[in-house]
């Protein structure tokens, strides 16, 4: 690979994860990498999702970055618009535009065990890498069921995260499918402009109050003149939804309490008691993500509402057709059906040892150490990678605990390569990998996902539980802390000539 441009550590991703590890390598005084983001600009999750309604639903003071507090956050709960607009000005503030590639798709990324080096494909050109970072993110690649006769359609389709901002949904008969954390903030956004809005719901969500207010100014100057004001409320916030935990992992039958105040949201305001039977579930509560609305039931009473108690099985024209043979005629189609969260895309472009992709290598499902690394992926980190999601919490306590994770196994390395002969790479020991995934699973067996009778987009086509954290995020932040040594096989190259991209290419592996 001649003529190619080399750097200490690429990132493939520009949202949070992208750019919080943007930050924190600047911090750690590394200033040799790139951020390669597919799209023309920064955001993810915030620049790709615009739908109407669009909000964090964990409160913003703890839904951004530590080291980025904001004061003026507009609302506790605040909308699409103003995240995204936090996450442009982190990219400015802390100096990250030199190193943001945007309209550069990571297509494949080789590991080169010769080189010790990734080989990454973009397109917007070819790069080397010591050290390869996906924060491609869990929830970035839409997924649309394939329906039949979707096809034929003759309407509008899109989905939640594919917004088309230019087709006009007034006096429209729009069905919207699925009843996830996106559809419930779709739905009562759309419902007083809709002509007819039928709503399809496989499963219903438990729909909890949501404390959501306009932030004054009053608070947010005290938040901007007296710092330590804005970081005890995140203290609080995070306290909170710590002492929540437990329910969710250990004593499920807690969760009972949570269950009669969703109950009583529900039936205050929906008070005909079929639709309040076609809206309760019979599973546990916090077995599927919990979400908050204030305005989801009282847009399902309106008069144009309909909700159709059973998944899209068919489209027949311009009729869509359920699995119980209820029939709805549509101009458009909105499909809040969520994210290729258990088989990510870019699980098939990574190339470890030997050529394999993670996506063979998860074939069984994903597993990795400490969320983190891979075996036979050397010098490769995910950032919310398998078992680091959170049902209750902010994931950007998760992202941030990675990337001291990932800040560390840099130093790591440098200080290998400064001691040993020639550069060094870390690959996971397998063993290490599986006893960190038992552990996992064995502590997955009493939480509520497992045992709250209900199928969700947590669990994998094996009906394991490969995406969520099954502890405090105070835990995760400790076991994230330092990279143990111990856990990984160091593979050793001779060190990089002047003028010369690579080694002499024999790679030998040692004994940590
Ligand atoms: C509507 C919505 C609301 C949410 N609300 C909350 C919330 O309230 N609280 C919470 O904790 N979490 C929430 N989440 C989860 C959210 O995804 C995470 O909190 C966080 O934003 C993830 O950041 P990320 O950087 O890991 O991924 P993303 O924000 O998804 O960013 C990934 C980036 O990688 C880029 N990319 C992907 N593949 C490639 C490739 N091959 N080459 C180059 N670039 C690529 C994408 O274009 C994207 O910019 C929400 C998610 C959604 C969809």
């Amino acid at each position: 690979m001649a003529g190619h441009e080399h750097v200490r550590v690429a990132v493939i991703g520009s949202g949070f994860g992208g750019l919080g590890a943007a930050v924190r390598l600047r911090r750690a005084g590394v200033t040799d990498f790139v951020v390669l983001e597919r799209r023309d600009s920064v955001g993810g999750t915030w620049r790709d999702n615009s739908y109407p309604g669009c909000a964090c639903d964990v409160p913003s003071h703890l839904y951004s970055f530590s080291f980025a507090p904001n004061p003026d956050w507009p609302r506790t709960f605040s909308g699409q618009e103003h995240i995204r607009a936090y996450l442009e000005r982190v990219a400015d503030t802390f100096g990250l535009r030199p190193h943001i590639r945007c309209n550069a798709e990571v297509t494949e990324a080789r590991w080169d065990g010769e080189e010790l080096r990734w080989e990454i494909d973009t397109t917007g050109g070819t790069l080397t890498a010591d050290v390869l970072v996906s924060a491609t993110g869990p929830l970035s690649d839409p997924k649309i069921p394939g329906v039949p006769g979707l096809d034929g359609f003759p309407g509008k389709v899109f989905h939640s995260a594919q917004w088309d901002h230019d087709y006009d949904l007034r006096g429209k008969r729009v069905a919207v499918i699925g009843t996830g954390a996106s559809a419930i903030q779709i739905v009562p956004a759309i419902q007083p402009v809709a002509g007819r809005l039928t709503v399809f719901q496989r499963t219903p969500p438990w729909v909890m109050p949501r404390m959501d207010r306009e932030i004054g100014a009053l608070e947010r100057r005290l938040h901007a003149a007296v710092p330590a004001t804005g970081a005890l409320r995140r203290r609080l916030l995070w306290l909170v939804r710590e002492l929540q935990v437990g329910a969710f992992t250990r004593h499920p039958a807690r969760m009972g309490l949570v269950e009669k105040l969703a109950k009583h949201h529900l039936h205050r305001a929906v008070k005909d008691p079929e639709l309040r039977a076609k809206l309760t579930p019979d599973y546990r509560i916090g077995c599927k993500r919990i979400l908050l609305s204030n305005t989801y039931y009282p847009a399902l009473v309106r008069p144009n509402v309909d909700v159709v108690a059973s998944g899209l099985a068919e489209v027949r024209g311009s009729t869509l057709v359920a699995s119980d043979g209820t029939e709805a005629e549509a101009d458009a189609i909105v499909f809040g059906t969520g994210f290729r969260v258990t088989d990510m895309p870019i699980a098939r472009r990574i190339r470890g040892v030997g050529g394999i992709t993670l996506a063979e290598s998860w074939k069984d499902g994903m597993e990795a150490l400490r969320g983190s690394t891979a075996a036979g992926f050397p010098n490769f980190m995910t950032i919310i990678g398998p078992n680091t999601g959170l049902g209750n919490s902010s994931m950007i306590l998760v992202i941030e605990a990675q990337l001291t994770y990932l800040v560390d196994y840099l130093r790591q390395l440098g200080a290998l390569t400064a001691a040993g002969a020639g550069r060094a790479a870390l690959d996971a020991r397998p063993e290490a990998v599986r006893s960190w995934n038992d552990r996992i699973q064995r502590r997955m067996e009493r939480t509520v996902w497992t045992t709250g009778g209900c199928d969700s987009w947590y669990l994998d086509a094996r009906g394991r539980n490969t995406t969520v954290w099954p502890g405090t995020t105070g835990e995760f932040r400790r076991v994230t802390r330092r990279v143990d040594l111990a856990e990984y096989e160091v593979l050793r190259a001779p060190a990089r000539t002047a003028g010369a991209a690579g080694g002499a290419g024999r790679t030998a592996a040692e004994a940590a």
